[in-house]
């Protein structure tokens, strides 16, 4: 059976030999006659997993010996509280906007100390990327956050910023949910990198985090103790509980990464599958992405379809995008409807997603264009 190409933004598509593989496994892994669901994570089976995953982290992102990896649960949003109560030292912190997750993460970071404004694209409806030159830092910022990719408005940081370089001693916090293992980071830029796993890594439930062991041990005293990044480092995760089944898929997800080449590779494919995908749509009369063509994501395609007026058909529920998405759907095209707060269409083709989906999706588009 082959399956549609799935588009969805998160939780989203997942490589199929993951699937297959934690299907085979899921009464009996590896003959210990338990599920990894079942597995107290204490133990030497669900220890090899837990290792494996870490190891095969580091390898494929080239992590640094001086940061830890962190396996954590909440979530992006979670993340977004747990960076201030660990990191903020009760002091300022300044945030570039550059979409709705970064927008997100500012307001949270408010209810903990005193978050600032750094930069700000949301003038333009979050199109571009303001140039790191002109961000307004403070001296006695805390930390920067910005988020890498911007999984709704599709804007994606193409290199980190060098905060140094912009006389600033502070760490750069970076939310890189909807885009790690895309692409390698420089991790002489990274103070701390969060991100849910559901977009690019395996199941919702699981939150990857890592994080520079300086920073560690400075949690304010209300931080929950299972969300004080020390001690979860200092407990290999375990503090509590963790994501078991979660850290496994990701596992799998680590292993194929691998065996596809590791993350430069991967790198590759995704500019091949991006540039196929916005090449089409600028050269189209029908189909329209806004974004800065410097700073359009590789993951996050959002698009418009045109009006016979020429502009661009916002409301999801007009005859046009109805059908646009009907017939996606009947052609095997997933999950293509756009996010609620920006309307139109959105096509994520995160690593899972192969270049033949990307193709059937352009063919598609194409067919529609010459109906319309
Ligand atoms: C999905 C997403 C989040 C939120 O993740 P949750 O797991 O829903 O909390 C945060 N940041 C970015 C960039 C995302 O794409």
């Amino acid at each position: 059976m082959t399956r549609p190409f799935n588009f969805s933004a998160g939780p989203a598509a997942l490589p199929e030999e993951v699937l297959r593989t934690a299907a085979a496994e899921m009464l009996d892994w590896h003959g210990s006659g338990m599920g990894v669901m079942e597995m107290s994570h204490r133990g030497k089976e669900f220890i090899s997993i837990y290792e494996a995953a870490e190891r095969d982290l580091r390898e494929l992102l080239a992590v640094p010996a001086q940061f830890k990896i962190l396996f954590m649960q909440g979530g992006g949003l979670a993340e977004n509280a747990i960076v201030p109560l660990n990191l903020s030292r009760g002091g300022a912190m300044d945030f570039v906007l550059t979409g709705s997750w970064s927008q997100k993460s500012y307001k949270e970071a408010a209810r903990y100390g005193q978050a600032r404004l750094a930069a700000s694209a949301e003038a333009d409806g979050f199109c571009h990327v303001p140039p790191p030159a002109s961000w307004q830092i403070g001296a006695d910022a805390q930390y920067v956050h910005l988020c890498s990719n911007e999984t709704i408005h599709g804007v994606e940081f193409q290199a980190l910023p060098d905060l140094r370089a912009l006389g600033c001693e502070a760490p750069l916090v970076v939310d890189f949910s909807s885009h790690v293992c895309s692409r390698p980071i420089d991790w002489s830029r990274v103070g701390l990198a969060f991100g849910g796993a559901q977009k690019n890594l395996g199941p919702a439930g699981l939150t990857l985090v890592v994080v520079r062991e300086d920073l560690l041990g400075h949690a304010l005293s209300v931080c929950p103790s299972a969300f004080d990044y020390q001690l979860v480092a200092q407990n290999q995760s375990m503090y509590n509980t963790p994501p078991t089944y979660g850290i496994y898929i990701a596992g799998l997800t680590f292993q194929w990464l691998k065996k596809q080449g590791g993350v430069a590779a991967m790198e590759e494919r995704n500019i091949a599958k991006a540039q196929l995908l916005y090449d089409y749509m600028d050269g189209s009369q029908l189909y329209v992405n806004p974004v800065d063509k410097a700073v359009r994501s590789r993951m996050n395609v959002p698009f418009f379809l045109r009006g016979d007026d020429g502009q661009p058909l916002l409301d999801p529920a007009h005859p046009r995008n109805a059908a646009f998405l009907e017939g996606a759907k009947a052609a095997g095209l997933l999950q293509l409807k756009g996010h609620k707060s920006v309307g139109g269409m959105r096509a994520s083709i995160y690593n899972a997603m192969p270049i033949e989906g990307v193709q059937a999706l352009v063919a598609y588009m194409r067919e529609f264009e010459q109906r319309a």
